[in-house]
């Protein structure tokens, strides 16, 4: 076992390392105080190659694998968990399109996605009424020709506002058993009848927008649709391990972010004539975060491994999601009593960790989900 990172896979995570620290770490306050999507900023990474990591070079991604992915993740987040998630959701969506697009649909949004030509991309499954339970969704696209007509409601959609090409999934037949009549459909943003609302008031990611995206009589050509007619239920499942990657990776990024500044504030503020980094129940705390951090991250890099080698990963990536954003969760609560009263005040970052961090738990299935997926990958082996 080796777990050494190749040259390039540590030349990447610098180079993202070293952007974080210029460009994003002194805008993230600004931003998630101004609730403002950080359109610059995703435009510079997307000329970096950070949004098509597992796309090839012919379509316009760096192809650079997903372990490099989960490293660029991770140090992202490090500055800001609403950069990364875009930075994840818009790799995810590249990824969907060109696993199971037809050409002249890859060849079109790719390497915009890519380059950020688009300023992200969207993954739209959720609908007011069916979260977790994505398979109970109503929103219909019926055929017509050589056309597909959608009607229905999608919420909480991340960078639904900004994106370029929205990625859909909607019944398309009504008599199939639960979930096998789903199919999934690209979208792009001008097309009639596809209509973005407001963005949620949220308590965190406050520069990644969650819109409501409404589809009235939303007409898209035929060869807009992923894979078969009937599948989309299993792409999303298929895509949303990959997705989960990248949301362990993040979390992992905001939780180290939240102890490293701790970290530093201890070793400075004194309580009782002495720096509190010397009482042992600091210490303990500074411990059990690194520990916990640290296998977190080898279990997100695992899941990262075995799918860059065509291994089966659905239970290695829940495992990883669940395990890594409760345990940044428990950090930064952490964090946030190690700064005292000041870690509750908007003049440190630690609250913002918090409020970020909690909605890794929920997205991309809540940890509940996460559970009911591990336990069934062991139950039926
Ligand atoms: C910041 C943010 C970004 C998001 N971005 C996107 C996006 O880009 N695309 C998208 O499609 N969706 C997105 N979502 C929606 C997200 O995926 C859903 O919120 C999530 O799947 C949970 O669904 P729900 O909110 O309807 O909760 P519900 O499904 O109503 O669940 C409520 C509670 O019940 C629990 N629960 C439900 N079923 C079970 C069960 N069988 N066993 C045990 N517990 C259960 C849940 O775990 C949760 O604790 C986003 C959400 C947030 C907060």
């Amino acid at each position: 076992m080796d777990f050494k990172l190749t040259i390039q896979q540590e030349m990447i995570r610098n180079a993202v390392r070293d952007f974080t620290e210029k460009e994003i770490k002194p805008v993230a306050g600004q931003y998630d105080e101004e609730r403002r999507f950080p359109y610059q900023n995703i435009k510079k990474m997307a000329e970096l190659g950070m949004m098509g990591m597992n796309i090839p070079v012919e379509y316009g991604g760096s192809d650079v694998g997903v372990v490099a992915y989960s490293l660029a993740i991770t140090e992202i987040a490090k500055g800001c968990a609403s950069h990364a998630v875009t930075t994840s959701v818009t790799n995810m969506v590249a990824e969907v399109i060109y696993e199971f697009g037809q050409e002249e649909i890859k060849r079109k949004h790719i390497p915009k996605l890519c380059n950020g030509e688009y300023a992200a991309g969207s993954f739209a499954i959720t609908e007011p009424h069916a979260g977790s339970d994505a398979a109970n969704i109503r929103t219909t696209a019926v055929r017509e020709k050589d056309t597909y007509v959608i009607n229905g409601t999608k919420s909480l959609i991340t960078s639904g506002e900004a994106s370029g090409v929205i990625v859909a999934w909607a019944v398309t037949n009504p008599n199939a058993k639960k979930g096998k009549g789903i199919s999934a459909f690209v979208i792009e943003k001008e097309t009639p009848g596809f209509i973005v609302e407001s963005p949620e008031d949220k308590m965190g990611h406050r520069a990644s927008p969650v819109n409501e995206l409404v589809f009235d009589n939303c007409v898209v050509p035929a060869n807009c649709l992923l894979g078969k007619e009937g599948e989309g239920f299993k792409i999303a499942m298929m895509e949303l391990d990959g997705g989960r990657i990248g949301i362990g990776s993040l979390a992992v990024g905001v939780g180290f972010a939240a102890i490293d500044f701790a970290t530093e504030y201890v070793k400075k503020r004194e309580a009782f004539g002495k720096p509190i980094s010397s009482f042992e129940a600091i210490q303990w705390m500074i411990a059990d975060s690194y520990t916990e951090l640290e296998a977190a991250q080898l279990l997100v890099l695992r899941a990262a491994f075995l799918k860059e080698t065509r291994q089966a990963f659905t239970k290695e990536a829940s495992m990883a999601k669940l395990f890594a954003t409760e345990a940044a969760r428990n950090v930064a609560i952490r964090a946030v009593q190690m700064l005292g009263g000041y870690g509750y005040t908007k003049g440190y970052p630690v609250e913002r960790y918090l409020r970020d961090i909690i909605g890794t738990t929920l997205y991309e299935g809540t940890s509940e989900v996460q559970r009911i997926v591990i336990s069934r990958e062991i139950l039926n082996r």
